[in-house]
């Protein structure tokens, strides 16, 4: 049988005093969260209506596509729509009837708000129900914000996710619902570990695709696979669904962890749970000792970004033998955090927003082996003799549940070994 985990600490962090900071932060928008999700939900369409920056930013990080129909795509506000000389909305409502028109494969329309909409104070949500009630139900029309004004990239997603919510159809089925975009290899991958364990009415939110049937109410119990989804955690609970807390399934102890508060959930009995995991976790621990032989020992500062700060520490510590200096997450939601704050040993420095002037001058003077930043810190930071991981990779690559977990390590392990052999070259 596969070795037991090691003991809880005897107090985690979820008490532990937090450094709240409001100053200024370093991040990417939540139009990011776009080239995952249209991947994701294959009859879906993102219309951002934004300016050429968000159109730039969209295509030179999705890349462009030759082969296929484009799933998202910029309605450009001009300067006389910035200017309030035209109407914004009738030229919205032009655009989206000759998509529509041209793409009948499109089942839902997301409009996306950016940083000039929200200044121009467009109201979308009008015009997502305006156009919901003319293309429906072929379309259904919903809309978000992608805006980088005060957020973070990966909360695209969770407003995203949220905007559904409250149109799902209501259900009394007792069910479970998977909350959180996987590629669908993981999420495969999650679906058959708990189909093994005799849990058969699993539903997933988003959907690949909009006619799965997809619905929620009171029997509804929900488990998140990204730490991110605060709001969609409470437009569901709002719907009478109850969350099921647990440390979110990155590598063997978090995987069992999530797993097994689902299995209790659905009183699944403990010998089946055994032998449905054990040998998965013994393939998790072999695939993570292996990444862990370079991590072992070294310390690590999470600057906030992606929201997996906390999730990925208890990883990384527990599983890995890193030290952590510093945690920081843009916000810390105790409700979703908290079963991986229990884990957490008491020692690293917890902080919630960022104020980048003085964090940058604590990891400075912390001078850890590796820091995980932004895109836009880490090339400074290099260039200062520290070993960076871009935060962004870390949704961008499956990384979740057991076959991932010594991918989740290698990618730590990548650039302490780069930059050792670096060292090494500059020696020689
Ligand atoms: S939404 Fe705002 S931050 Fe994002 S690309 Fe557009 S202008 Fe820039």
């Amino acid at each position: 049988m596969t070795r037991q985990d090691p003991p809880p600490p005897t107090s985690g962090c979820r008490d532990a005093p937090v450094l709240k900071e409001r100053g200024q932060h370093e991040v990417f928008c939540g139009l990011t969260g776009i080239i995952w999700l249209h991947r994701k939900m294959q009859d879906a369409f993102f219309l951002v209506v934004g300016s050429r920056t968000c159109a730039h930013l969209l295509q030179s990080a999705a890349g462009v596509m030759i082969f296929a129909e484009p799933r998202f795509g910029t309605a450009i506000l001009e300067e006389t729509d910035l200017a309030g000389l035209a109407d914004a909305q009738d030229e919205l409502e032009r655009e989206v009837d000759r998509l529509l028109s041209r793409r009948p494969d499109i089942r839902q329309l997301f409009l996306v708000g950016s940083c000039p909409s929200e200044v121009i104070k467009l109201d979308l949500a009008r015009a997502a129900e305006r156009l919901s009630g003319k293309h429906s139900p072929h379309v259904r029309v919903l809309n978000y914000s992608g805006s980088g004004i005060e957020t973070t990239f990966t909360e695209g997603e969770d407003a995203c996710l949220a905007s559904m919510v409250p149109g799902l159809p209501e259900t009394d089925d007792r069910q479970l619902l998977l909350v959180g975009a996987l590629p669908d290899v993981v999420e495969d991958q999650a679906l058959s570990l708990l189909a093994e364990l005799g849990i058969e009415a699993v539903r997933t939110l988003p959907a690949r695709r909009a006619d799965t049937g997809l619905a929620v109410g009171p029997n509804t119990v929900f488990a998140l696979t990204q730490p991110f989804l605060g709001g969609t955690h409470a437009a569901l609970e709002r719907r009478g669904a109850r969350h099921l807390p647990a440390p979110f399934p990155f590598g063997e102890e978090g995987t069992t962890a999530w797993l097994r508060a689902v299995a209790q959930e659905f009183g699944v009995d403990a010998s089946r749970f055994v032998a449905v995991t054990d040998a998965p976790r013994a393939r998790a621990r072999r695939a993570v000792a292996k990444a862990a032989e370079t991590l072992n020992g070294k310390s690590i500062f999470f600057f906030p970004d992606s929201q997996l700060e906390i999730p990925l520490a208890r990883f990384l510590t527990r599983e890995c033998g890193m030290e952590a200096i510093e945690v920081g997450s843009p916000f810390i939601h105790k409700a979703i955090a908290g079963p991986d704050l229990d884990l957490l040993a008491p020692g690293p420095v917890i902080s919630e927003g960022q104020d980048v002037e003085s964090q940058l001058d604590r990891c400075r003077s912390a001078s850890p082996d590796l820091t995980v930043c932004g895109l836009g810190l880490a090339n400074p930071l290099e260039a200062e003799g520290l070993a960076t991981k871009w935060a962004i990779e870390l949704v961008f690559t499956p990384v979740h549940f057991y076959e991932q977990a010594g991918d989740l390590a290698a990618l730590f392990a990548r650039p302490l070994r780069r930059r050792a052999a670096l060292r090494l070259e500059a020696a020689e």
